[in-house]
């Protein structure tokens, strides 16, 4: 990103004494002693409904966190009436303003509340400190001032005017008329800021409809941004029950586009959706969408044992697993499987899982109770197959919050569900290959799943790891030769997928800004 002359925000330490130490601590008394009131916001106004929601703390489930209320269909309907009315004016807004609220944001961020962003992260996902710093701090921040610096240089392009004297060429970058809905997911709080606010700061208006388990942390978002200076009406902040959200921002004419991270199937009905309504819309709207993956860790022969073992356990297990990046399925040739076995499970063995206030636990609990039962399922089925074993982990617990021992499974069956379908928690499949049989494997790897969001590749021979580029083209958005399948950077990795992992629109990369404009190309004669 240096290149682009700009750099990421770094990521602070938060040893034992550290001045960021205390202040983090002081941050996560603060918000558990109390259960925070997270009101509907649209324009200047603040709304609460009959219809109250709570978001508890996933790692001690009997603690709520937040306070906060679904928007009805009325409600909903009004922030799209006033989102339209504000866009036209917000689009007039010069870039130069919108720049300077920017920074402005990401300065706020940085400083000031990098610590109430991180708490509301920690205690309102269960994240630990670190995790919870790479995400709400650095990427949220990374997020809002690189976006900020792109739409700076792609506006210094202007169209060659070939005799200015008679014509000048032009182009300006407008917002699209009409509403945007952000619909953004739990698993990363700086996702949620991207979602609703890259398409604001392309002049567009949007309707943000939060995750329900991200509330907390989403509304800090939302009050640092206005604090910054974005104007009421320009993010509506619409918490909602996710149907009653589709239905009504698809029956609207004014529509603009969808930024969506989530389930395939959600992203699937909003589509369908935006084609039954396809003759009412003023624009066709843009869909931008991110919806998972089954990622993989493929290892050659050549590999180096103690990086697969290391980047394999960081990839799955990090973020308990809800990364839409993390490695979940990994193909190991028999020559290697002996050691590497012996690695994952020793290594895995040190692993805490624990409160996200104890600063040495690894990961804590998993999002909520309908992610328990679906990533225990998949334990239970792997305690049930024969052609399955489990060789660590396979112990969970929901009695004081989600928790869930991360689990490695070997699978007889590479076409299992463990290693096709995605789980999004704590639990990697393995399948062991036979060294003569690689091409095979390869070829398998590439077309088992529906997905292709991340891939690695771990070897030490440079000619297999040109021939991987070739063979696993299409297999991943985001490709890696020797490290894990996780942790892009914005700006540095720009993030995204295809096939069902999505529209490959690249988060954090300069081209993502493009999606949320309608430029106008202007010649003038004289
Ligand atoms: N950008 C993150 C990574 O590469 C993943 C984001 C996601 O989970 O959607 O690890």
């Amino acid at each position: 990103a240096k290149d682009f002359g700009i750099e990421n925000e770094p990521i602070l330490g938060y040893a034992k004494g550290s001045q960021e130490r205390k202040s983090i601590e002081n941050e996560l008394a603060r918000l558990s002693s109390s259960c925070t009131e997270v009101p509907i916001v649209i324009g200047d106004k603040e709304f609460k409904t009959k219809d109250v929601r709570h978001q508890v703390m996933p790692h001690n489930h009997s603690h709520k966190l937040a306070k906060f209320y679904y928007a009805d269909r009325k409600l909903l309907q009004e922030a799209i009436t006033k989102s339209v009315e504000t866009q036209t004016k917000w689009d007039r807004t010069p870039i130069e303003e919108r720049l300077r609220i920017w920074e402005k944001a990401a300065d706020l961020m940085a400083g000031k509340y990098r610590q109430e962003l991180n708490a509301a992260t920690m205690l309102g996902q269960s994240k630990t400190v670190i995790q919870a710093e790479i995400d709400s701090a650095a990427e949220l921040i990374d997020f809002i001032r690189m976006n900020a610096y792109f739409l700076k240089e792609c506006t210094k392009y202007q169209p060659i005017s070939e005799n200015p004297k008679v014509t000048l060429n032009s182009m300006r970058y407008r917002g699209i008329d009409g509403f945007v809905a952000a619909v953004s997911p739990f698993n990363f709080t700086a996702i949620g800021g991207n979602l609703a606010y890259t398409p604001a700061l392309m002049g567009n208006s949007v309707l943000w409809k939060p995750s329900d388990t991200a509330i907390l942390s989403n509304w800090t978002i939302f009050k640092i941004m206005r604090e910054a200076g974005v104007p009421a009406g320009v993010v509506n902040f619409v918490p909602a029950d996710g149907p009653v959200f589709g239905d009504t921002i698809t029956a609207s004419p004014d529509l603009a586009g969808i930024n969506f991270t989530g389930s395939v199937p959600t992203f699937n009905r909003l589509w369908r959706q935006v084609g039954e309504n396809i003759n009412n819309y003023k624009n066709f709207p843009r869909l931008i969408g991110e919806c998972g993956g089954k990622n993989f860790h493929f290892i050659h022969p050549s590999a180096d044992v103690e990086s697969v073992v290391t980047g394999t356990l960081r990839s799955a297990f990090e973020f308990c697993g809800q990364k839409c990046s993390a490695c979940s399925r990994m193909y190991v040739p028999e020559s290697l499987w002996g050691k590497i076995k012996a690695g994952l499970i020793e290594k895995r063995n040190t692993l805490k899982i624990g409160d996200v206030t104890d600063f040495s636990s690894f990961t804590s609990a998993v999002i909520d109770d309908k992610a328990f039962a679906r990533i225990t399922s998949y334990i239970e089925h792997a305690k049930n197959s024969s052609n399955l074993e489990i060789i660590a982990g396979g112990t969970y617990s929901d009695k004081k919050g989600y928790f869930i021992d991360p689990t490695i499974i070997v699978s007889k069956d590479p076409l299992d569900k463990v290693m096709r379908q995605e789980i999004f928690g704590p639990v990697l499949s393995i399948y062991v290959y036979k060294d003569a049989d690689i091409k095979k494997t390869m070829d398998l790897v590439n077309n088992s799943t529906a997905f292709a969001l991340t891939g690695a590749v771990f070897a030490q021979d440079q000619k297999f790891l040109e021939e991987a580029l070739e063979t696993f083209k299409m297999a991943a958005g985001n490709f890696y030769l020797n490290d894990k399948s996780t942790g892009s950077v914005v700006g540095q990795q720009p993030f995204g997928g295809g096939r069902m992992s999505g529209t490959n629109d690249k988060a954090g990369g300069p081209h993502y800004i493009l999606r949320w404009t309608t430029p106008q190309s202007i010649k003038e004669t004289f």
